[in-house]
């Protein structure tokens, strides 16, 4: 365990220099209080989770004082916004502090959004209010827990400083860890400025930290993109398989980590709704829940685009190749397994399929659908299911095919069953109407349900006592909750 002032810093972003970023400082936040820190991402850095309760805590992630070997960078990056280029974007409102080593020898950036104006921040303030960071903190952590790869959120301090948004709040700060915030934008950024000798030392740079293993391979940028190719597909297989909607799917926003990256108004889906959309700023439904599947394989072909000068574009074209069906086997992969099935059918898709269209006609909860699904044997648990929906013959149709299946799919108990479905199914999500409960506590101060929240979704697959009010669908007013856009 270390104390604060014991990280091992190795700034390697900071040393590719100044075409890459910029050096600024952070600009403090008033009266900084702890708001809530995640003893788990602490852990990451070897930290002693008691730090977290002490002043100096508050004060470094407030932007009040610097590790003597952290270098403060803004980092210059670019992105297609909702399918239009924009030239140059950067971290406007956040600063990579500094990279840090833990003793397992992994690499961790240290990201504080919310630090102030930088040479990007354009029309912006520099700043992020307390919803919004209370959001990022919250969907960072409860995406790990549910397996779904993401940046983590150390902590987020709150502040006395008023923030102008539509009404005046308060601004805050979080501190995101990742091990690289390189987006596909900073490739776009390079090639699309015509600098093909900063490309090619982002290349390296990317390559020979984060796809070492690529550097074996006959074309190592080919491999490394492909690797790109296939995390993307499985972390959107995991979003569709766990109702996740992004909201804002620039490629400013896409990790070369294959990882969530940049919260904005995000949600996960209450009832099932392929078309869901969480942005509201997103009139066409570019960033529809289903589109994202779609748009996932856009945004790869935005980063190859900008990886032309160093493969071909045959080569490139095969390897985005890859996506769909990669996405299709780890996304059925998942579903089976949600759906409690050991095996493969052919026919598993086409259940799924039906089963979604069932639920989307009828309202029903994704989420405690599949999770309920596992509580007793197949043929038992789907009679109490079958009140949530309207179309009842339909729903009787789909049954007979499941509860076949599952007789086909092997024998085991039922005390198998439950466990293994539970093990995949949540229990817990981070439904837009609790975070709202506990950003509206957090706002007036108190912090004590933004603390519990975290910690039931730290721990989403397992049956929490006296826990029952966070597994329940959202109350009418938390149904469709206009989460502004604004943060
Ligand atoms: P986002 O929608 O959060 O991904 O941000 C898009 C771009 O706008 C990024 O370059 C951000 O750094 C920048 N940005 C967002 N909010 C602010 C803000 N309040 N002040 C300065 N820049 C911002
Ligand atoms: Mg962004």
């Amino acid at each position: 365990m270390k104390a604060l002032d014991e990280l091992t810093f190795d700034n390697r972003f900071a040393r590719l220099g100044d075409a890459f970023s910029t050096h600024v400082l952070p600009e403090p936040l008033d009266e900084p209080r702890l708001v809530v820190a995640s003893k788990a991402a602490m852990a990451l850095l070897d930290l002693d989770p008691a730090v977290a309760e002490t002043s100096v805590f508050a004060e470094l992630f407030a932007g009040h004082k610097l590790w003597a070997e952290a270098e403060p960078r803004a980092m210059v990056y670019s992105g297609h916004q909702f399918g239009g280029y924009t030239p140059q974007l950067g971290d406007g409102r956040g600063l990579l502090l500094g990279e840090v080593y833990n003793e397992a020898g992994e690499h961790w950036d240290l990201h504080l959004k919310g630090a102030g104006m930088t040479p990007y921040s354009r029309m912006g303030d520099g700043r992020a209010v307390l919803r919004s960071s209370i959001r990022e903190f919250l969907a960072s952590e409860a995406l790990h827990a549910l397996g779904i790869p993401t940046s983590r959120a150390l902590c987020v301090i709150g502040s006395s400083t008023p923030v102008w948004r539509e009404k005046q709040e308060r601004g805050a700060m979080v501190l995101r860890l990742a091990h690289s915030h390189i987006r596909f934008g900073h490739f776009e950024y390079f090639y699309y400025t015509k600098k093909p000798e900063q490309q090619a030392e982002l290349a390296e740079h990317v390559l020979n930290l984060h796809y070492p293993e690529c550097r074996e391979q006959p074309e190592p940028y080919l491999a490394m993109f492909r690797e790109i190719v296939e995390r993307n597909a499985e972390m959107i297989a995991k979003w569709q398989a766990y109702g996740f909607c992004h909201g804002v799917m620039n490629t400013d926003n896409m990790s070369i980590l294959g990882i969530t990256f940049d919260f904005g108004p995000f949600a996960f889906l209450d009832d099932f709704d392929a078309h869901f959309i969480c942005n509201h700023s997103d009139h066409e439904g570019r960033y529809s829940f289903s589109n994202q599947v779609p748009i996932g394989q856009w945004n790869l072909s935005a980063l190859a685009q900008a990886l032309t000068p160093f493969i071909s574009v045959d080569a490139l074209k095969e390897a985005l190749g890859l996506y769909l069906p990669l996405y299709q086997a780890h996304y059925l992969d998942l579903m089976r397994r949600r759906l409690g099935l050991t095996t493969a059918e052919d026919a598993d898709q086409q259940l799924v399929e039906r089963l979604l269209k069932l639920m989307q006609n009828s309202g029903v909860d994704y989420t405690l659908f599949l999770r309920h699904l596992g509580d007793e044997p197949a043929a038992l648990a789907v009679a109490p299911l079958r009140d949530d929906f309207v179309d009842l013959a339909g729903f009787d149709a789909w049954a007979e095919q499941y509860k076949a299946r599952v007789a086909r799919d092997g024998d085991y108990t039922q005390e198998q069953r439950r466990e293994r479905m539970h093990a995949v199914n949540p229990l817990y999500i981070l439904r837009n109407y609790l975070a709202q409960n506990a950003i509206a506590a957090a706002e007036s101060g108190d912090y004590s349900e933004v603390r519990r929240l975290h910690e039931v979704l730290t721990r989403p697959f397992e049956e929490q006592a006296g826990m029952e009010q966070y597994a329940q669908r959202p109350p009418d007013w938390g149904k469709h909750l206009e989460i502004s856009c604004s943060s």
